[in-house]
């Protein structure tokens, strides 16, 4: 199952990571993640958004994609953007398929070390699901019958192999998505699940270093920020849920995402005014 023959090590280079984003999200999160995490993975990055945006498309070029999705939070809204970023990912021809929140910080270098103990070329669903059981709906095939399936939290980041992604493109490509996401009205994160774990019968491998923020983020341990392959940030009621890092002031940075960059890569630039 792991990999050890060198010569076939994936690099970053065999990474495909899509960024969900919304065009009111253009300014407060993509400029931040274009300020931080993106400057370690510029080529292997693509933004899929659903409006125009001349100032971003500036430094992007042609990896911010318009999708043409609605702009809203629906359901069909997010599917038709993952329905998307699935078929460019396929077109990119990578081992490896990671998608991300744009309100999410994705530890590169950890990425790439996680990656290099699977082998693209078995099928593999990795991520982090936020509930404690998998989820449960309604058969429409056998009224009365329930299905059960495990998912990865799409706000956590997950990662699919190219050969897994193969099996699903039948369920998930040229557009299908969505027509699956339709039939079983979920998310766009719990119909991966449900392709992968349902209908072709492979389980989500969990990946403990994946945060959404749905899990309490300030409770994870200064000393082990290094190791996490990503992380998030959020409000919920006036209160903040985010990482516990020493940096910029809270009002420089309220996120601790530009923190959290110079925390881990502190010879960056814009992280000598901290030391
Ligand atoms: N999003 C979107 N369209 C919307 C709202 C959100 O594509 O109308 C994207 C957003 O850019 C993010 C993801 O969906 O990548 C989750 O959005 P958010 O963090 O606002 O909500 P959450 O579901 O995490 O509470
Ligand atoms: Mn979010």
């Amino acid at each position: 199952i792991r990999v050890h023959k060198d010569s076939d090590k994936t690099e970053l280079k065999d990474i495909f990571i899509s960024v969900k984003t919304t065009s009111k999200y253009h300014g407060p999160r993509v400029k931040l993640l274009l300020k931080t995490w993106y400057l370690l993975a510029r080529e292997q990055v693509y933004f899929f958004t659903d409006g125009n945006d001349t100032e971003i498309a500036e430094i992007l070029g042609d990896h911010l994609i318009n999708t043409n999705c609605s702009t809203d939070h629906s359901r069909r809204a997010l599917s038709c953007k993952m329905a998307v970023e699935f078929d460019y990912y396929m077109a990119s021809r990578k081992r490896w398929f990671c998608h991300v929140d744009d309100d999410v910080y994705l530890n590169v270098p950890r990425l790439v070390d996680m990656l290099q103990g699977y082998n693209h070329r078995e099928d593999w669903y990795l991520g982090k699901p936020s509930l404690k059981h998998p989820l449960e709906v309604a058969d429409r095939e056998t009224p009365g019958m329930k299905l059960t399936f495990w998912f990865a939290t799409g706000g956590a980041g997950f990662c699919i192999s190219r050969s897994l992604a193969l099996k699903m493109a039948p369920y998930a490509g040229g557009g299908r998505f969505m027509t699956t996401a339709e039939t079983i009205r979920l998310p766009d994160d719990c119909t991966l699940g449900y392709i992968v774990e349902h209908l072709l019968k492979h389980k989500l491998t969990v990946v403990e270093e994946f945060h959404s923020h749905l899990e309490a983020l300030w409770l994870i341990k200064p000393h082990q920020l290094d190791k996490q392959i990503t992380l998030s940030f959020s409000e919920y009621s006036g209160k903040q849920n985010v990482i516990n890092v020493q940096g910029f002031s809270e009002t420089e940075d309220p996120t601790r995402f530009r923190s959290l960059h110079c925390f881990l890569f502190p010879n960056f630039r814009e992280c000598r005014v901290l030391s």
